[in-house]
């Protein structure tokens, strides 16, 4: 199993950030403080991506990175930073780290980071993740998740497969026999009305408001828009 460090210090943001790491297929090996982070990457060797809080109780994030790269240049790095780090800053401290993820940050687009690292570094490579953002919806095509401001969105198979009809296609309209084909298949001989019952529920899940629709668009006598 590919193994993921996570050194962050506020343990609320650490557990959620591990839940998601297992849920994408990571192992999380967690640490609280620079000190631990680089003794647990000495019991793993093979850990391929690590993730580093930059506030932390004996050392900052960037000293951590520095001394990581001292000995190991492979080892995928991704900065967790908050806003309020001017970014200039940020990125002229950069250095030794691949990738950084501002806080507050959508687990989707943090394990989508991880995939491409991993992908880089020349790990395993049947993971491949897709990330389709629009607005303030982000979808993660590995995962099947869709976010919206950063929320999960529980869906069906079948919600999710229309959301990613969509999201693969903004502004288009989509004719209910396309939608029908596209997520129950060509064969599929039931009836049309199944695009509309499940369009219902997916607007009550991702709308403000599902009675006054603004992000799945009724195109009348045809079908449907999506215009995140
Ligand atoms: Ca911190």
């Amino acid at each position: 199993m590919k193994k993921v460090l996570i050194l962050e210090d506020e343990v609320n943001i650490r557990s959620f950030v591990v839940i998601n790491l297992e849920r994408a297929g990571y192992q999380a090996i967690e640490a609280g403080t620079g000190e631990s982070a680089l003794q647990r990457l000495q019991e793993h060797p093979d850990i391929g991506v690590a993730i580093l809080d930059i506030m932390l109780p004996d050392m900052d994030g960037f000293e951590v990175c520095r001394r990581i790269r001292a000995t190991n240049k492979k080892i995928g790095v991704i900065m967790l930073t908050a806003r309020t780090q001017e970014m200039d800053k940020v990125t002229g401290l950069m250095t030794g780290a691949d990738d950084y993820v501002t806080k507050p940050f959508s687990p989707a687009e943090l394990t989508a980071r991880i995939d491409a690292l991993y992908r880089r570094i020349g790990g395993n490579e049947n993971a491949v993740s897709e990330l389709l953002t629009q607005g303030v919806f982000v979808m993660n095509t590995r995962n099947h998740t869709l976010e919206k401001n950063g929320n999960r969105i529980r869906l069906t198979q079948v919600e999710y497969a229309i959301s990613k009809l969509f999201m693969q296609n903004p502004g288009r309209a989509l004719s209910r026999e396309e939608i029908l084909a596209a997520v129950w298949g060509k064969e599929y001989e039931g009836e049309l009305k199944i695009v509309d019952v499940n369009i219902r529920r997916l607007r009550i899940k991702i709308e403000d408001d599902a009675t006054n629709p603004t992000y799945i668009k009724t195109v009348w006598g045809y079908g449907y828009k999506w215009g995140a």
